[in-house]
């Protein structure tokens, strides 16, 4: 008989002693969010836990304002059904001559892009969290699939994409340097000279407000709507708003 080799029709039939796919680019979406759904108390915060995955013509980005224990910038590009994501600290510069570092971060679920409020303390990322900029981006290079074109530069370390937001626009490139010391990819995010590069501008203290409701991080972070706690007495009933909940339940389980 001849020997069972690892071909693309194998793995539909892969026995269950095999090792799991990687979380790596040919991962299900479900797989992917796996570290994103392990570092979180869905019952806690109000972030999406991230459902069955829907794929778009115009693949979609934003940036989130999120002021963790340090303030960085989340910039995250819709691939392959989920948000590929990168923490900028110092956010995007309009400015060629910027490069930023980007550290690559855990796969968010398309239903993260929605989220602007507040993640409790000690939870994690707790802090406020403002969708500074949206819209869809187009892959830049010269792969005439652009899906394609996308996932071979994730891999690579090195592509180009073209953002239509409200601030961001134009051309951009995120290039993949060494590792860090937790060894964790860290890349560059570095606009392109084109007609929306601004030389010398700011773009990351010059909007100070959100693109989705226009408030302030002071705004978001003092608004009750967004945010939520389960109750003190360790009964996880908190995935509805305070509004729902009775006050002063006298439950005893949980
Ligand atoms: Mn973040």
């Amino acid at each position: 008989m001849p020997k069972k080799t690892t071909t693309r029709k194998a793995t539909a039939t892969r026995k269950k002693s095999s090792p799991a796919t990687p979380a790596g680019t040919s991962a299900k979406p479900e797989t992917r969010l796996a570290e994103y759904r392990r570092k979180r108390d869905f019952s806690r915060t109000a972030e999406p836990e991230g459902g069955p995955t829907r794929t778009a013509h115009f693949p979609a980005f934003v940036v989130q304002k999120h002021a963790a224990r340090n303030l960085h910038y989340d910039l995250r590009l819709e691939h392959d059904g989920v948000m590929k994501s990168w923490a900028v600290p110092k956010g995007p510069s309009m400015d060629p001559s910027v490069k930023r570092l980007a550290m690559e971060v855990e796969d968010h679920p398309i239903e993260y892009n929605e989220f602007e409020g507040t993640i409790p303390q000690g939870e994690y990322g707790g802090g406020t969290v403002m969708v500074w900029d949206r819209g869809n981006y187009a892959y830049g290079g010269s792969n005439p699939d652009p899906e394609q074109g996308i996932r071979q530069g994730i891999k690579k370390g090195d592509f180009k994409f073209v953002r239509n937001g409200k601030r961001l626009k134009g051309s951009w490139a995120l290039v993949r340097m060494r590792p860090d010391k937790s060894g964790k990819p860290q890349w560059l995010l570095i606009k392109h000279q084109d007609e929306y590069a601004i030389p010398g501008s700011d773009v990351a203290t010059e909007h100070q407000t959100s693109v989705a409701t226009g408030r302030s991080m002071e705004e978001i972070a003092g608004g009750r709507s967004r945010v939520w706690h389960s109750n003190r007495t360790g009964q996880k009933t908190a995935t509805q708003p305070p509004a729902a909940r009775k006050p002063a339940a006298r439950t005893t389980g949980g």
